[in-house]
């Protein structure tokens, strides 16, 4: 039988490729056709914006829209902002409110970014001790993101090479990091060893500081907050600012996150770029050992002499590019990739605002504008992963909650209002099977966890969406359900990522860039491998063309 490939008809040339027009996909459209290539970026949705997308869930209810994966900015770099001159198109970031967390024993607290006094006054209600330490903590993270936040931007060179290029790119790094002392090496090698619960215990005593400052270490996470290498994944989520130069500030985009594909895709547009979406790419074509365009699912061939891809490893390199054009080694490196997560989004259409016993009142407070927790101890977050690990979903699920319309006036009509819950965990397998009945039975009590704090809860919700492991995979290409293409563990981190020899956004097949959340920086919606798979590829094609 004829394959689809051996099927095609129609031929079209261009000079650069883009598989996937998730936010990644799409920044490195924007830098490409910015550089003079002639760029297609193919999305096999019906719409851009891959895990960054806004949508009406309720076919009955058009005029609720919701961020239905990805709910907060932080990561994505002034750079990006600026060359792609995303505020002209679009992109408006409202900062989030403080850190909530109302206690089902009563009592709540908040905690702020940017404001030492309050989160004193908030701090010392649960523990002097802990009062005190709280800006020595913030200023020992910030010193670390003076080390970790330049290492984002960092192309991560080949360790263990002995080419002459990558030698010198390992000493240059090495060079540029000369001013780090004893103790700084030493905080961050805590930092990217122990577990956000070890971490927290050396600085905190009281259980509800120790809670709230623990979400940021499991966010997205297959590991309770008693796993090694947590306490990265914290730093990971707190070392980015949303442009006001607040560390660690998260934001709410006008519009939903969909907005932020939608003004990368606008500056890819005016640079020149031509966006297909409905286009499912098949195949990654290799010609005489190059990268020679794709295969559509159509059967259609296009071609270009540089492809760049950003979906999931396993689909770009095992089913796209193929094993037999691949050394063995990458291969099992792909084979053997981590993508867990067990997360479940649930989105909310709401009647009125959350009535905390805590801090009452339905009328919009600062406690509604940042994130409204479920999260109340360690243990708590613990249990709901051990829960996940022992085979069945979460009992009491923690939950990362944000209401964007308290900022955010579009997505819903006046007077009503949107939250959305990231939460966990699922077991990691739930990605196989729909589990839909319980799916709903999980957002259930989630929901009554809520409700036990803010008894209005679960009477305020008109509509609800549940997004689980199942439906990330086969309608937004996370396989395993994982949020960041992979996870954040130590050996998939900065050189290893997506594996080792191939972190400066090339790949084995000359000519394919990668570009997607398993590159070094991602995951999370800040565009850097996008940025940094363009930047080599337009260097690559100025070299080819030099020569
Ligand atoms: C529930 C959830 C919550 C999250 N919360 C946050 C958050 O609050 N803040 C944050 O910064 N990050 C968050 N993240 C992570 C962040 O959204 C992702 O890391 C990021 O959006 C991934 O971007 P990407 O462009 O690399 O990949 P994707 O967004 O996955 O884009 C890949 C694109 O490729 C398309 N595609 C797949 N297969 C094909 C094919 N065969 N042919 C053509 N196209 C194809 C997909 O449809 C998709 O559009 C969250 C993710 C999830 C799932």
């Amino acid at each position: 039988m004829a394959t689809k490939a051996a099927k095609a008809t129609v031929s079209t040339q261009y000079d650069a490729i883009v598989v996937g027009g998730g936010h990644n996909g799409l920044v490195a459209a924007a830098y490409l056709a910015r550089s003079g290539a002639r760029t297609l970026v193919l999305e096999a949705r019906p719409k851009t914006g891959g895990a960054a997308t806004t949508e009406a869930p309720w076919p009955d209810a058009p005029e609720f829209r919701v961020t239905r994966l990805s709910y907060v900015m932080s990561l994505l770099p002034p750079t990006i902002i600026n060359d792609l001159q995303l505020a002209r198109h679009g992109y408006k970031i409202y900062p989030m409110g403080p850190y909530y967390q109302a206690f089902p024993e009563g009592g709540s607290i908040k905690l702020y970014a940017d404001d030492a006094k309050r989160n004193y006054e908030e701090v010392s209600r649960w523990s002097k001790k802990d009062a005190e330490a709280m800006p020595r903590w913030d200023a020992w993270l910030a010193g670390l993101a003076e080390v970790l936040g330049p290492l984002l931007l960092t192309v991560p060179p080949n360790l263990g090479s002995r080419k002459p290029r990558d030698l010198a790119e390992t000493l240059k790094l090495a060079w540029r990091n000369r001013g780090l002392n004893v103790r700084t090496i030493a905080d961050v090698t805590r930092l990217m060893t122990m577990s956000i619960a070890d971490l927290l215990d050396v600085w905190f005593e009281s259980s509800q500081v120790k809670g709230a400052l623990a979400v940021n270490g499991v966010i997205g996470t297959w590991a309770g907050p008693y796993e090694p290498g947590t306490a990265y994944v914290m730093a990971h989520h707190s070392i980015g600012d949303v442009g006001d130069g607040h560390l660690g500030n998260w934001g709410f985009q006008e519009g939903g996150m969909g907005a932020v594909a939608d003004a990368i895709a606008a500056a890819a547009r005016e640079n020149g770029a031509e966006i297909r979406t409905g286009a499912r790419v098949q195949e990654i074509m290799v010609k005489n050992g190059r990268a020679a365009g794709v295969v559509l699912d159509n059967g259609q061939q296009l071609t270009a002499k540089l492809v760049v891809t950003s979906l999931h490893p396993r689909t770009a390199f095992l089913d796209h590019v193929g094993r037999q054009n691949l050394p063995d080694d990458f291969v099992s490196d792909i084979e053997h990739w981590k993508t867990r997560s067990g997360v479940v989004k649930i989105n909310l259409a709401l009647a009125e605002l959350p009535d905390f016993t805590a801090d009452p009142g339905t009328s919009l407070q600062e406690h509604h504008t940042g994130s409204v927790e479920m999260a109340p101890s360690m243990p708590y977050i613990e249990r709901a992963f051990q829960d996940a690990r022992e085979g069945r979903p979460a009992v009491r699920p923690f939950s990362d909650g944000v209401i964007p319309t308290a900022f955010d006036k579009t997505l819903c009509p006046e007077g009503y209002h949107i939250m959305s819950l990231f939460t966990q965990w699922v077991p990691s397998d739930w990605n196989s099977q729909p589990h839909a009945e319980e799916l709903q039975a999980y957002a259930d009590r989630m929901i009554d966890c809520y409700n036990e704090v803010a008894p209005n809860f679960k009477s305020s919700i008109l509509h609800r969406d549940v997004v689980g492991p199942y439906e990330m995979e086969h309608d937004y290409g996370l396989i395993g359900g994982n949020i960041f293409h992979g996870e954040l563990s130590l050996e998939q981190l900065f050189h290893m990522r997506p594996a080792p020899g191939f972190a400066d956004y090339r790949t084995p097949v000359p000519g394919l860039y990668y570009a997607s959340s398993a590159t070094h920086a991602g995951g999370g919606v800040c565009g850097i491998p996008g940025m940094q798979a363009a930047r080599a590829a337009i260097a690559d094609r100025k070299r080819s063309r030099r020569r």
